[in-house]
């Protein structure tokens, strides 16, 4: 029989009551004649709770017992999802991660999937089974512990079975009825798309639009797999939602489609540091062995050999970064006069395979801003991306004013 892969996240399995209304999707996706597999995210906010539990308890935790702890939020929604299509009489069983196994690197908190074995379940659907449920977000490493995927990784696990399945298609069930041009709950003028092209995804996800984590992306772009994004409270309807699709089914050519953002950034500047061959690496290896994820570099003009290196991270890195280089600096690897952390910044991209062929968008970006009394701190751009470091207090506001000045709410 077929296969279709259909992932819940925390605001679709709630409560108890939304569980049952997720399962009755299922249970009609199981009536048109599919084996199912259900991915599972754990109720909302139960993961901010347990990643609370930790940091309180271990503020520069072992990952190991991060993965551990943050990990079974998942266990919990799987099994009662079984339950829920049991008690509907559709043969159900759930599978934590390490059940499957979904075999992953031992990069604990943000491990990646390299296998997926599918004859344990296959096996399951050959006597009968009609939907196997998959506690999303985790996996096991070679060790043999439990890992996770990073947040937001349950939507990976969802990709990653439709790949490992060859499911007809992977619909990723979500509280937006789709992908927008921004984020809905920023701005009210935020439109619907119908279809967004795999690469256009991948910069808005890492660039900080959550709704689909950026690995599923990449993961579904390798595989050719079928990715929609939907509503799990409207209708249902075959042609909802958004396609994540590839660049030639798409007939629009703006130059931008959409305005991402991420709140949570800092800027970490390591003042009066040796102009040296080799002072980069000197200083981002060892955040990269701390697991520091540096976006934006920016290195000034040297002045008598002395120069400032400013980068930006997640702000809940900060102290990971800080430990990195002062050891580094206690290593004699390098040496700077001080280390300033400015967390209340956040990070603003605009979008667009347009930008490719069109040019004017960063000038037009950098004017809106201006034209708001916004002060630009870092500048990153790519081939399809221009991204800017701002005050956190004017992110909405930028988010709004450029989402104007792209005429995004214009379909
Ligand atoms: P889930 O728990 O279902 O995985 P998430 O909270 O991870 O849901 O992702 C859905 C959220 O992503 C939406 O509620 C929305 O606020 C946010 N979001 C950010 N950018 C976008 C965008 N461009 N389009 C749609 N949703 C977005
Ligand atoms: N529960 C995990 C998280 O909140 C994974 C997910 O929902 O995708 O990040
Ligand atoms: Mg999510």
């Amino acid at each position: 029989m077929p296969v279709l892969v259909m992932k819940f996240g925390g605001t679709s399995v709630a409560t108890l009551d939304r569980i049952r209304r997720a399962a009755k999707r299922v249970g009609v996706e199981v009536a048109k004649g599919y084996d199912v597999i259900v991915i599972v995210s754990a109720m909302s906010g139960e993961t901010n709770k347990l990643v609370g539990f930790v940091n309180e308890t271990s503020p520069l935790f072992d990952a190991r017992e991060y993965d551990a702890v943050v990990s079974s939020g998942e266990n919990v929604t799987a099994g009662l999802m079984a339950l829920t299509l049991q008690e509907m009489d559709i043969p159900a069983r759930s599978w934590q991660g390490w059940q499957v196994p979904v075999r992953t690197t031992s990069a604990h908190s943000a491990a990646r999937i390299e296998e997926i074995p599918n004859d344990n379940i296959n096996a399951k659907f050959a006597e009968g089974m009609r939907v196997a449920v998959v506690a999303g977000f985790q996996g096991i490493s070679p060790e043999g512990r439990i890992t996770t995927l990073g947040r937001g990784g349950s939507d990976t696990t969802a990709v990653a079975f439709a790949a490992a399945f060859n499911a007809e298609r992977c619909d990723i069930y979500t509280d937006v009825d789709g992908v927008y041009t921004t984020d809905p709950r920023v701005s009210a003028k935020a439109r619907k798309l119908d279809k967004i092209a795999f690469e256009e995804m991948l910069e808005l996800a890492s660039l900080g639009a959550k709704v689909l984590q950026t690995r599923s992306v990449e993961l579904a772009m390798r595989y050719n797999v079928k990715l929609r994004v939907l509503s799990s409270f409207g209708e249902q309807s075959d042609d909802a939602g958004t396609l994540v699709c590839d660049e030639e089914e798409i007939m629009e050519n703006r130059p931008v489609s959409g305005i991402a953002f991420s709140r949570e950034e800092a800027k970490m500047t390591l003042v009066s540091v040796a102009d040296r061959p080799g002072i980069a690496a000197a200083i981002f290896g060892p955040l990269s062995d701390a697991g520091v994820n540096v976006d934006m570099i920016i290195q000034n003009i040297a002045e008598a050999g002395r120069t400032d290196m400013t980068f930006s991270c997640p702000n809940d890195q900060v102290l990971r970064a800080e430990k990195a280089l002062s050891e580094a600096k206690e290593r004699g690897e390098i040496n700077y006069k001080e280390l300033i952390a400015d967390k209340d910044v956040a990070k603003i991209s605009a979008v667009g395979i347009g930008m490719r062929s069109q040019s004017g968008v960063a000038a037009k970006m950098f004017k809106t801003l201006s034209a708001e009394g916004i002060n630009i701190k870092v500048i990153a751009t790519s081939e399809i991306k221009i991204s800017v470091l701002i005050d956190r207090k004017y992110m909405e506001l930028a988010v709004q004013a450029l989402h104007d000045a792209f005429e995004l709410e214009k379909d």
